[in-house]
C-alpha cells in the first residue's frame, strides 16, 4: 500500500486554523479592530449589517500596508509583529500569530482597500476562500479598511449555529466594550444597520466607561490606584449598593488587553465581603500594567486568558488595592482605614434661624397592595381578590389557637389535589392581624391548624403580580395607566437591543413605551395593576431579571417577560408592612391558581409542623 500523508492544501489549514480564531461575526469584529488598534490608528469606524452575517466593515486612518504586505498579510502566520521566538516574551502588540486574515480570508468574502501616507496610491484586494480574485492599484485614503461578505459562506455547519440577530449583536457590542474601555484616547464608532449605536470621542477612561455604559454608573465608580515594582494597577470599582443582579460589567486588562481570570476575580470580590446584598455583583474595571515578560498571552488563540508569574503576589496586591479604595471612600466600616485621602467638607456657617425643617409630603392612604385603583379596568375583568379560591385557604387557620390537630399532613398536600376541600372553608374572621408576624421584615408567620406558616413577601408577591400580568396577557383589552410626567431611560446599546427586541411584549403588559433616538426610551405609561413611582427602575430592573432568566425560558418570552417583570416589581425584602397590608398580600396569595411557588418555580411558603416543635422540645 501506498503512503496516505500528505500535507493539507493552505486553503483547508486556514479553514481549520479559522473553526479556532474565528467563532461567530463578533470574532472578526475584534480581530479586525486589534489589527486596527496595532496599527497605531486614533479613529475607527465599524459598520455591521444583519449583526455582522452580511456585512462587517472596519475602517481606521493607521499606518496601511504597502502592495506587498497587503497580499502577505492574508498567509498564514504572515505577520509584522514578531521575528522571532523570543518575540513573544515582550509583545506589546494585540495581534502577533499571524492567522486571523488568513483564517477569515478562508470563510468569507473579503475586500481590503489600504494605503500608506507615502504611497501615492492604495491598494485594493478581493479574496473569496483563500482564492485571490482580484488585486489592483486604488485611489483611497490614507489606512485600511476591511469588508467582509457572507461569513462562514462555505462552511455551513457554521453559519446554520450561529444564533439570532440579537444575539450575534450583543457578542460584537461586547468585543467592542472589551477594546474601547481600556483605548479610550481612540475614537470608536460602531453602526449597525446604519444605525449608530457608539459614536465614542476621544476622552478619559472614566468618561469613556460613561459614554459606554450610560450616565447612570458614573456615581457609583470608585477610583483604584495601586503602583509596586511587579505591577502597576488602575482604574475603578462599583460601590457596592450600585452591585447589579447580573454579572456584566466586569473587566480586566492587562497591558491594554481584556482577559477572563477568575483567580483574580476572586480577589476583588473578597474584597466586597459583606459589603453585598446577596446575590449580586459590583462592576469593576481595573488596568493592570506589567513587565510583558512576566505573562503568557499565547495560552489561547482568541488571547483571553493569561497566564500570570507571580500569581500569587499579584492576588494580594489587588486584594488589597480594592479594599482600601471601597474603604477610602467610605463603603467599608472605615475605623480600619486611613482616611487621609477623603475630603473634608467644610459646613456652611449659617444663622440657626435659616433653618426649617424639609417640607414632605406623604400620602397617608397609600397602600401598595391596594390594586383597586379608580377608573382602571382590564375589560371585564377587576382585580380584586378572588373571595371563591380564598373561601377555602382560610380554613388552614382552623383550631390554630386550639390545642394541636391530630392530623399532619405534608406541606405539599396542602394545595395539592382533592385535599383541598378538607382543609379550607371557614370564614375569614379567624384570621386577623393580630395572628400574623413579619419576620426581619422578609417572612410572614402566621399558625395554621398544622403548625406555623411562613410565607417568603416577595415570592408571594412575585406570584400574586405575576398572575395578574398573565390575566392581561391573555384578556384583550390592555390597562395602561398614563404618566403626568413621561420618563426617559437612557440604556447602553446591549440593553437598549434588549429592550426593543421584548417592546411589543411589553406594550401587551400595558407599559406605553416608545424609542426616542439612541439608545433612549420615552416611559409614557406603565401598567394599570402596578403601582409604579419610578418607571425607569423598573425597566432596568425588568432587563436585569430578564438578562438573569435561564435561556431555555425565554423561547416563552411573553411568559418569561411577565416572571421578570413581577420580579422587577415586587416589593423589597426589607418593606416593612402594616398588619392590613400582610392582611391583604395573604388574601391576594391565596387568591392566585398556584399560592405555593412563585413564578421561577421557588417555594414561597412552608408549614412549621406543630409535631416537629413539640420534638423539639420534647428532651
Ligand atoms: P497579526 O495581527 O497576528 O499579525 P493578522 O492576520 O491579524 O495577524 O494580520 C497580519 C498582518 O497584516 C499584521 O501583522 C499587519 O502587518 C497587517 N495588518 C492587518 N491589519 C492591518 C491594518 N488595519 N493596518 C495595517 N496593517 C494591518
Ligand atoms: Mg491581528
Amino acid at each position: 500500500m501506498s503512503d496516505i500523508i500528505q500535507l493539507l492544501p493552505d486553503s483547508v489549514a486556514n479553514q481549520i486554523a479559522a473553526g479556532e480564531v474565528i467563532q461567530r461575526p463578533a470574532s472578526v469584529v475584534k480581530e479586525l479592530v486589534e489589527n486596527a488598534l496595532d496599527a497605531g490608528a486614533t479613529e475607527i469606524i465599524i459598520h455591521a449589517k444583519d449583526a455582522g452575517k452580511t456585512l462587517i466593515q472596519i475602517s481606521d486612518n493607521g499606518c496601511g500596508m504597502s502592495p506587498t504586505d497587503a497580499r502577505m498579510a492574508f498567509e498564514r502566520h504572515a505577520t509584522s509583529k514578531i521575528n522571532s521566538a523570543n518575540d513573544l516574551f515582550c509583545i506589546r502588540t494585540m495581534g502577533f500569530r499571524g492567522e486571523a486574515l488568513a483564517s477569515i480570508a478562508a470563510i468569507a468574502d473579503v475586500e481590503l482597500k489600504t494605503k500608506r501616507v507615502e504611497d501615492e496610491v492604495g491598494t485594493f484586494i478581493h479574496i473569496i476562500g483563500s482564492q485571490v480574485k482580484k488585486q489592483e492599484p486604488v485611489a483611497c485614503t490614507n489606512g485600511t479598511s476591511f469588508s467582509i461578505k457572507n461569513l462562514f459562506f462555505n462552511v455551513p455547519a457554521r453559519r446554520k449555529f450561529l444564533k439570532a440577530n440579537t444575539t450575534e449583536l450583543k457578542h460584537i457590542i461586547y468585543e467592542i466594550q472589551r477594546i474601547a474601555i481600556p483605548n479610550p484616547e481612540i475614537k470608536i464608532s460602531f453602526y449597525h444597520n446604519n444605525s449608530p449605536l457608539y459614536e465614542l470621542p476621544q476622552t478619559n477612561h472614566r468618561k469613556r466607561i460613561v459614554d459606554v455604559f450610560g450616565k447612570s454608573i458614573n456615581q457609583s465608580l470608585v477610583p483604584v490606584k495601586e503602583e509596586t515594582s511587579l505591577i502597576k494597577i488602575h482604574g475603578f470599582v462599583g460601590q457596592p449598593k450600585f452591585a447589579r443582579k447580573t454579572v456584566g460589567e466586569q473587566f480586566f486588562f492587562a497591558n491594554g488587553r481584556f482577559m477572563r481570570h477568575p483567580y483574580f476575580h476572586k480577589a476583588v470580590m473578597q474584597a466586597y465581603e459583606k459589603l453585598l446584598p446577596p446575590d449580586t455583583f459590583p462592576s469593576y474595571f481595573l488596568f493592570f500594567e506589567l513587565d510583558p515578560g512576566n505573562i503568557d498571552i499565547n495560552v489561547h488563540p482568541t488571547k483571553t486568558e493569561i497566564k500570570f508569574e507571580n500569581d500569587r503576589a499579584i492576588w494580594q496586591i489587588i486584594h488589597a488595592a480594592v479594599r482600601e479604595s471601597l474603604g477610602k471612600h467610605n463603603v467599608v466600616p472605615s475605623i480600619d482605614f486611613d482616611q487621609s485621602g477623603n475630603i473634608d467638607i467644610p459646613l456652611p456657617k449659617r444663622d440657626a434661624s435659616d433653618i426649617s425643617f424639609p417640607d414632605i409630603k406623604v400620602n397617608p392612604d397609600y397602600n401598595p397592595f391596594n390594586t383597586e385603583k379608580s377608573g382602571v379596568s382590564f375589560g371585564n375583568r377587576e382585580f380584586k381578590s378572588d373571595r371563591t379560591n380564598l373561601g377555602r385557604w382560610e380554613d388552614l387557620y382552623e383550631g390554630a389557637e386550639n390545642k394541636p390537630s391530630p392530623q399532619h399532613q405534608s406541606e405539599q398536600n396542602y394545595f395539592d389535589g382533592d385535599g383541598l376541600d378538607d382543609l379550607y372553608g371557614k370564614s375569614k374572621e379567624q384570621f386577623t392581624g393580630k395572628k400574623v408576624l413579619q419576620l426581619k421584615q422578609k417572612y410572614i408567620l402566621t399558625p395554621v391548624k398544622s403548625g406555623l406558616m411562613v410565607i417568603d413577601q416577595k415570592r408571594a408577591h412575585e406570584r400574586i403580580l405575576f398572575e395578574k400580568f398573565m390575566d392581561v396577557l391573555k384578556s384583550d383589552s390592555v390597562a395602561s395607566q398614563q404618566q403626568l410626567f413621561p420618563q426617559t431611560v437612557e440604556l447602553n446599546p446591549a440593553d437598549a437591543e434588549l429592550l426593543k427586541s421584548i417592546l411589543s411584549d411589553l406594550l401587551a403588559l400595558g407599559f406605553d413605551i416608545r424609542e426616542f433616538g439612541k439608545n433612549t426610551f420615552v416611559i409614557n405609561g406603565t401598567p394599570g395593576v402596578l403601582d409604579v413611582s419610578s418607571p425607569e427602575l423598573i425597566i432596568e430592573r425588568l432587563l436585569e431579571e430578564y438578562k438573569n432568566s435561564p435561556l431555555e425560558a425565554k423561547k416563552k418570552a411573553k411568559e418569561q417577560i411577565a416572571i421578570s417583570l413581577a420580579k422587577a416589581s415586587a416589593l423589597e425584602y426589607g418593606t416593612e408592612l402594616k398588619p392590613e397590608e400582610v392582611d391583604r398580600l395573604i388574601d391576594n396569595l391565596f387568591a392566585c391558581v398556584t399560592p405555593n411557588f412563585s413564578p421561577d418555580g421557588k417555594k414561597v411558603l412552608t408549614i412549621i409542623q406543630t409535631e416537629d416543635i413539640e420534638k423539639s422540645f420534647s428532651k
